[in-house]
């Protein structure tokens, strides 16, 4: 293998990795509102909850009001009772007393599934929060984990910078800027290997005398559809 790609590729290798820790740290905020986002769907359902209860609790508290409003309408005609001296009309005030007392039952079983969900509720609130707590904690924990892999990214980044430079210093300025152009046209490799005759980067079958070229490596051999550098591996 020529001496110039061996140097070239080891800068490659460099980049490629930069590119690869550049995209990671580029993804790092998304990731991190990802992990965040955990937690707001918690804060969001123990809201809704919350806010059941609350209305539940209200209801309660408006049937335990009726109640109360009927059975002193009782207690009234209870008083009333003891004024009537007919017949008739105590009977009549006797039904009226039974059919509060009907309302006043069926306020009375609306009052208990109404209590019964209320514990339900609480139940679940108690529930939630101890998740919340839980997936806080392992929220707390993922994010740390990023924060450290972002700062490890970064150093990496700056290690591989340096020995990049390093390494291109020893190769021709001219042939650099070649590869730089190459690997930012393809994005991904300015040099490649040939494959079975066909170019490591695009897959087109390469004329044979590229393939000797190649092989041979006197000078650099270019891929005649993609332009990359071509090299036949040891
Ligand atoms: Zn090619």
């Amino acid at each position: 293998m020529l001496p110039i790609i061996e140097k070239l590729l080891a800068v490659q290798e460099h980049d490629r990795r930069i590119a690869r820790l550049l995209r990671e740290q580029r993804d790092v905020p998304l990731r991190k509102q990802q992990i965040e986002s955990r937690l707001q769907a918690h804060r969001e359902s123990h809201k809704a909850a919350q806010e059941t209860l609350k209305k539940q609790t209200a209801t309660i508290k408006r049937l335990e009001g009726d109640i109360e409003e009927k059975q002193e309408q009782i207690k009234k005609y209870r008083e009333q009772e003891l004024q009537i001296k007919s017949n008739v009309e105590y009977k009549a005030l006797e039904h009226e007393i039974a059919v509060v007392q009907q309302r006043i039952r069926a306020l009375e079983d609306e009052e208990i599934v109404g209590m019964e969900q209320v514990d339900e509720l609480q139940r679940q609130l108690q529930q939630h929060g101890q998740d919340f707590q839980v997936e806080e904690k392992q929220v707390q924990e993922d994010l740390k984990t990023l924060d450290a892999r972002a700062a490890g990214i970064a150093q990496e980044i700056e290690q591989c910078r340096a020995a990049r430079t390093a390494e291109a210093l020893a190769i021709e300025p001219e042939w650099l800027a070649r590869y730089e152009r190459v690997f930012q046209r393809t994005g991904d490799f300015a040099l490649v290997s040939v494959d079975k005759s066909c170019c490591g980067g695009c897959h087109m079958q390469l004329p044979p005398s590229v393939v000797h070229d190649a092989r041979k490596a006197l000078s650099i051999t270019l891929c005649n559809y993609c332009g990359r550098m071509l090299y036949v591996g040891a």
